[in-house]
């Protein structure tokens, strides 16, 4: 027997706080002509304060879709959103503008969501004007403050998002991100645009201002190696469903789901003498328009079964804390 959307967020709350974050049966359809494209389609999960949930898969599986719907840049098509176990979609626009202090994006591109006619000082004070939060000098204080926690210089406040590499300009967004003090951040792929060499240093500025803020993450990549370095728990989307969701140990040494343990086989060990087998998945992902019938993972996967075409498999606890949707479980 599956369990109920309540059933699922009380089993995953059992040993732990009140989430600061939940999300119910959470839907975004967009249409497209006649039909109808389902970005995200059911999605059931919570976050706890001063965590990191991980929120992996390939592209076209809508996960920067979910991660934009819970912050209400998308509206739902169906489902809720509880923060601070408030529903955000019943929110008066003046209760979103004072949500808009707690709750934050850092964007995949810094090369696209910095204003090239911005200074970075104009840029990280930005939030700051928007809410009339500080004024003056008191303003300029916390830009310098700012621009310090992410490791930049006061010198860089004149000049111009042009003038800084990828990584560089990352920081400044994340600056301006952390300007209102917000309890709650989605990273949107915001390492994927920037070297390999670079990423490191942004996910441990990420991972350092989490212990010295307080702040609870959804990071949103298709890299697991990085997911898995950053994120207490993963949750694995395929077309738009809930795959497996685990704490991240758990996940990356013992993956129960088929997606996941290709998607896993992808990740380059770093011990030379220790080999995996690569589980190469046929094809891209299906179309959102129309999606396969029953397992919607089920044109792809390796281990499918005759019912896997008929009946979508349920979501259900195999072990505590570590949760699957696939027939062979
Ligand atoms: Fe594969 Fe079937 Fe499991 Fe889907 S339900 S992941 S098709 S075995």
């Amino acid at each position: 027997m599956g369990l109920t959307t309540n059933q699922i967020l009380q089993n995953q709350s059992s040993t732990k706080d009140t989430p600061l974050l939940q999300v119910k049966d959470l839907r975004k359809y967009f249409s497209v002509g006649k039909q109808q494209l389902k970005a995200v389609d059911g999605l059931n999960f919570d976050i706890y304060k001063g965590e990191t949930v991980g929120l992996v898969g390939e592209s076209g599986c809508g996960k920067s879709t979910a991660g934009r719907t819970i912050i209400r840049l998308y509206e739902p098509t169906e489902g809720e959103v509880l923060f601070e176990g408030k529903n955000i979609y019943k929110h008066t626009p003046r209760e979103m503008s004072e949500l808009r202090k707690n709750i934050q994006l850092i964007f995949q591109d810094p090369y696209a969501s910095l204003n090239p006619r911005m200074t970075i000082e104009e840029v990280v004070s930005e939030p700051l004007v928007i809410h009339g939060v500080v004024k003056g000098v008191a303003k300029r204080k916390r830009v310098e403050e700012l621009v310090e926690l992410v490791g930049l210089s006061t010198d860089h406040l004149n000049r111009f998002p042009h003038e800084f590499s990828g990584g560089q300009r990352q920081r400044v967004g994340i600056a301006r991100a952390l300007a209102l003090n917000p309890k709650f951040i989605v990273c949107d792929e915001p390492i994927s645009a920037l070297d390999v060499s670079i990423q490191a240093q942004v996910v441990n500025l990420l991972k350092s201002l989490q212990k010295e803020m307080g702040l609870t993450y959804l990071f949103v990549a298709h890299d697991l190696s990085m997911v898995k370095y950053i994120s207490n728990r993963i949750l694995v989307m395929y077309l738009g469903k809930m795959m497996e969701l685990a704490d991240s140990e758990t996940l990356c040494n013992q993956p129960l789901h088929p997606y996941t343990q290709a998607l896993l086989s992808a990740v380059p060990i770093p011990d030379p003498t220790l080999k995996r087998e690569r589980i190469i998945l046929k094809g891209d992902v299906p179309s959102p328009i129309n999606p396969p019938s029953g397992c919607v993972f089920r044109t792809r996967c390796p281990k499918a079964m005759d019912i896997c075409a008929s009946v979508v498999p349920e979501w259900v606890e195999q072990k505590s804390g570590h949760f699957v949707a696939c027939h062979l479980y």
